[in-house]
């Protein structure tokens, strides 16, 4: 596999974007060699652990990953947590280059009084803990209320929506976590209430992700057509924007269908903000969140904000899920730019915070370059930009021992860590699909470390 003098590139993260990343080095640079590092003994990133098991035709999107994985130019090593087992200076030893692709694991958050009541959580980690990531399997959301609040109106509350309102028979042939499965069967949950904080022009979610939360068995969609009425304002502003035009025809529709008097309803609602969580009786669980409404108003930047008018309302919930975006983390050692979120960088070339100086070999791509915005697919054109800068610049030399492919996997058996390769993943993935074609689904997932660990050794 090593050929003399190869380009030798870390990539940190084997999600779509590290997959792109790698893909793309390898096609613009034959003679590249890859280690594909990721924190988790799995690879694929949001794709495993983020996109909703009932959308497995997004998840096939891994059938291109697994061709990367097969190239032989690449080795993953999964288990393995950059900033932690390996740091950064290591890898500046061991690669002339290192794209760092680990995107925006954490959620952003509301910022109001109650937020941390009991039944109030993050949407992105309810969304782990049904897609089954390790770090999640202890969460044990509660789903005992009638009444879910969802806050956001993009893909992920969508996603979080959907998964709340299907029943267990709707769920059962997904790959949804098994405990998850359980839970949700026992779910109390009938109505879930999704609010914008803005208008259902500037709502975030893609139009087929909106048309589906029409289609489901037993939940019937609640929409007052008197809330899709739109300002002028707000009518120039989606003009040019076909998507934002298509929502709000698709809403009109589904809010013009008859009710179907069915055991749950999702009611879509907008210009309303959270700005309390008051508890119920117990004192430390939430009981009501207090809505104001708001209005639209022109910000610097020509875009319409949502803001509050003094106006109120109480909504009885017990559960409230957030799903207001995810937000980056820094990573020890790498340039950190804390306003957004995001490493700082110039088309992928990590710059440093303070001067915005080019670092030299480092590189960004996917969330934690742009922010967490877009789809699977936009992360393939911002890898390949990252990867034409790389390829591009002048990069650090490193010594011919530290160049060694062995000398990274020396290091990382001093250091104790049980590395998984593309073998072991591969056991992984065959214990899982074995264990699903038995019960008629696409796979069973491992959901701990250690049992993703044990599968790996066979
Ligand atoms: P998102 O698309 O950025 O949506 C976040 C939502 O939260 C927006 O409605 C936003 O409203 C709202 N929000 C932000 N801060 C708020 C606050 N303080 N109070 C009230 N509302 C607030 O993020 P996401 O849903 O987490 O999705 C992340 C990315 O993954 C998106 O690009 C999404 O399309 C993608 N994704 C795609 C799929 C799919 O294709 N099926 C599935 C899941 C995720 P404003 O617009 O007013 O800021």
């Amino acid at each position: 596999m090593e050929t003399a003098n190869a380009l030798r590139v870390a990539v940190v993260g084997a999600g779509p974007s590290g997959f792109y990343a790698a893909e793309s080095l390898l096609k613009q640079r034959p003679e590249a060699v890859i280690d594909l590092f990721d924190r988790l003994p799995a690879p694929f990133g949001l794709v495993r652990y983020g996109v909703a098991p009932d959308h497995q035709k997004i998840k096939s999107v891994t059938k291109v990953y697994d061709r990367v994985m097969g190239d032989a130019r690449l080795r993953f090593r999964g288990n393995v947590e950059v900033g932690r087992d390996l740091t950064a200076e290591d890898l500046r030893r061991h690669y002339h280059a290192t794209v760092f692709t680990y995107g925006a694991a954490l959620d952003r958050r509301l910022g109001i009084p109650g937020e941390d009541l009991d039944g109030s959580m993050s949407a992105t980690d309810f969304v782990a803990w049904y897609n089954g990531h390790p770090d999640f399997a202890d969460l044990s959301p509660r789903l005992d209320g009638h009444t879910a609040l969802v806050v956001g109106v993009g893909n992920v509350a969508v996603d979080v929506t959907r998964v709340l309102a299907k029943t267990p028979s709707e769920l059962a042939s997904s790959d949804i976590a098994d405990q998850a499965l359980a839970a949700l069967a026992e779910s109390s949950v009938r109505d879930v209430v999704v609010i914008g904080r803005r208008g259902p022009a500037e709502a975030k979610w893609s139009t087929k992700e909106l048309r589906d939360l029409g289609e489901l068995e037993d939940a019937d969609l609640v929409i007052d057509p008197a809330d899709l009425a739109i300002t002028d304002e707000s009518r120039a502003a989606i003009a040019d924007d076909a998507v934002a035009r298509r929502n709000l025809e698709v809403l009109e529709e589904l809010a013009a269908r008859p009710l179907r008097g069915l055991s749950r309803r999702i009611h879509l609602r907008f210009l309303l903000s959270p700005i309390a969580i008051e508890p119920d009786a117990s004192g430390s669980r939430v009981g009501t969140v207090v809505l104001e409404r708001n209005r639209l108003e022109a910000r610097a930047d020509g875009s319409l904000g949502a803001k509050g008018t003094g106006i109120t309302e109480r909504l009885d919930a017990q559960l409230v899920f957030r799903s207001v975006g995810y937000r980056g983390q820094a990573m020890p050692g790498l340039p950190f730019d804390e306003r957004w979120s995001v490493v700082p960088n110039d088309h992928g070339r990590v710059l440093t915070a303070r001067d915005g100086e080019p670092v030299a070999g480092w590189y960004v791509a996917g969330w934690i370059k742009r922010g967490p915005t877009g789809v699977i697919g936009t992360n393939k054109a911002c890898a390949v930009e990252t990867v034409t800068t790389l390829l591009s610049d002048e990069l650090p030399e490193i010594a011919p021992a530290d160049a060694d492919p062995a000398a990274v996997d020396a290091l990382l058996a001093e250091r104790g860590v049980a590395v998984v390769d593309a073998d072991g993943w591969r056991r992984i993935d065959a214990a899982e699909t074995v264990a699903g074609a038995a019960a008629g689904r696409p796979r069973v997932k491992l959901c701990t470390r250690e049992a993703l660990l044990a599968a790996s050794r066979g």
